[in-house]
This record gives structure tokens, sequence and C-alpha cells, in this order.
């Protein structure tokens, strides 16, 4: 199988029109690299669904704050690109800043055309913390699929605000193509699959356990008949470890995103906390 390395926008754009010529199912998985088993099921599900596989690679600076990871994020583009291989990738797109946003310095809004989701889906939970991060993900995404007009593009729970924007983004901007959502992909301890986890000590990592854990629990008592949202929280709070430091737990209806104080079906509990100084993300939905 060959996996061909394109950094360049014009060269990949060639091969998307030959493929749409030949009424080519096209699937795209967008990542900022450093493959995980996570990225891995988000590529095995787009090979079963479509005829030609797209993984984008790209460490985007707009999604990231100032004082955020950009520079020391992982950038492991050859163990990437061997994974695409053995996993059937036709096509690893990994541009650079300047392919992706031209001559620009300053990479803001003053320069730049950015894609604004809706303010009530991005002031919170994560979009709290990390103000214009959607917009910069809301933006990467939309040229990615401008460059690569994905019939399919296949994105994790694991990142359940990123896919609620998403697909919020793709119905109001009338874009036509289906956003798969993907389940999260866990170590055998539960701890969620992470690009961010290589930042973690052995007791970092041994208290970032207790993130699932509280996941763990809080779903363990809704399936006993607990619903208060309340009691919900203090259980699962009550399991994280005193040194992982909580940025938010907070039930949402995952259908239209509102803030819930009564569990039901389709809840999405979502957990933001640091161990250490690493940020981590999970998320349960509650059946
Ligand atoms: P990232 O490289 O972190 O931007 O992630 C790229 C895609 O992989 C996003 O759609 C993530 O939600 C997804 N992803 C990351 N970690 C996991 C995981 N543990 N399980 C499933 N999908 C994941």
């Amino acid at each position: 199988m060959n996996t061909i390395l394109i950094n360049n926008i014009e060269e990949i754009k060639k091969n998307i029109k030959e493929w749409k010529q030949e009424n080519t199912k096209i699937g795209l998985v967008p990542t900022m690299g450093a493959l995980h088993k996570g990225h891995a099921s988000l590529i095995e599900t787009a090979k079963k669904t479509c005829d030609k596989v797209v993984v984008s690679v790209f460490v985007n600076p707009i999604q990231f704050g100032p004082n955020e990871d950009f520079d020391k994020y992982p950038r492991t583009i050859e163990n990437d690109l061997e994974l695409c291989k053995k996993l059937g990738v036709d096509i690893v797109f990994a541009p650079t800043p300047k392919e992706m946003y031209g001559e620009n310095t300053k990479l803001s809004n003053t320069e730049l055309t950015f894609v604004c989701p809706p303010y009530n889906l991005v002031d919170c939970l994560c979009g709290k913390a990390r103000p214009g991060h959607f917009d910069g993900v809301a933006t990467v995404v939309l040229k990615l699929f401008n460059i690569v007009k994905p019939d399919y593009a296949f994105f994790g729970q694991k990142d359940a605000q990123q896919l609620f924007i998403l697909k919020k983004m793709v119905k109001d901007l009338n874009i036509d193509l289906t956003i798969v959502p993907c389940p999260i992909v866990r170590e055998t301890d539960g701890l969620a699959l992470s690009s961010r986890n290589t930042y973690l000590s052995k007791e970092e990592r041994e208290n970032a356990l207790t993130i699932s854990k509280a996941l763990k629990e809080i779903e363990k008592l809704y399936n006993s008949g607990t619903v208060d949202t309340n009691i919900l929280f203090d259980a699962g709070f009550s399991i994280l470890n005193h040194n992982i430091d909580l940025e938010y737990l907070e039930f949402r209806d995952f259908e239209t995103f509102e803030k819930i104080h009564t569990a039901r079906k389709n809840t999405l509990v979502a957990i933001a906390a640091k161990s250490g100084k690493t940020r981590l993300i999970d998320n349960i939905i509650l059946g």
C-alpha cells in the first residue's frame, strides 16, 4: 500500500480532483499528529466507510493560546507516517503553518478570516479556559474541508465540545459532508488516550487515572438510579486525587448542549483537569 506524504495544498488538490472525477468516496481524519490508538480507530473507521482516506497532520497555531503548548506539542511525523502506512491511508497531508496561513504573521482576526462558532457554544467548558480556541479549530477544519472536499469527516467523541461545534458549523454553513463521531479509546486502565499523555510523569499519570475513575463512578451511580447532578458531581469529585486540579465537571444534554440538573439518557458528563501542568479532558455519555 502506497501512502503519499503531501505538504502542499495545490498538490493535494490535484489528487482530490482526480479522485472526484472517479466518483471516489473520500474520508478525512483531521489530527495534530503524535498519532496513537485513538487516532488509529478513527482511521480504521474511515477505511471501512470510504474508498480513499486522507489523514491531516497539522499542529494548528491559531487554536493555541499564547501561554499554551504549541511549541512543545509532540511532532512525530516519521512515526505518524509509518502508522498511516500500516493502516492503509492514501494521503497524509502535513502542511506547514505558512502553507496554511500564507505570509500572515499575526495569525489573528486582524488579518485572517476566521470562523466564529456561536458564542453560547464557545463560552463554556474548554472554551472558557481557552478563549479563541474553537474559532481556531473551526477555521482550520473548514479550510481542510475546502482543500480535501471529503464526503465523510471523522472526529473523536473525546473532544465532545469540538465535535458538537463542528457538527453545528457543517449544518449552519451548509457544508456538504457527513461528520462521523467515533468513540473514545482508552488504555486498559481507563486513561483516555491523548498525545498530551506523553507529558505526564509516572506519578502524574497515576493521579490522572482518577479522572476516568470519577466518570465511571458517576456512570455507576446513574445506572443505579441517581439522577441529581449535584449528587453525581460530589460522587465524581470525591474520587479525584487531591493533586488533580479540576477545571470543570459538567452535565450537558448532548443533543442541545444545555446544562442540565437531572441526568437522563444522552447526558454528556465532561471533565477537564490538570495533572501537574498537563491539561487533560475526558467524558462519558450516560445511556
Ligand atoms: P488531535 O490530534 O488531538 O487533534 O485529535 C485528532 C482527532 O482524534 C480528534 O477528532 C480527536 O477527538 C480524536 N481523538 C483523540 N484522542 C482520542 C481518543 N482517545 N479516542 C478517540 N478519538 C480520539
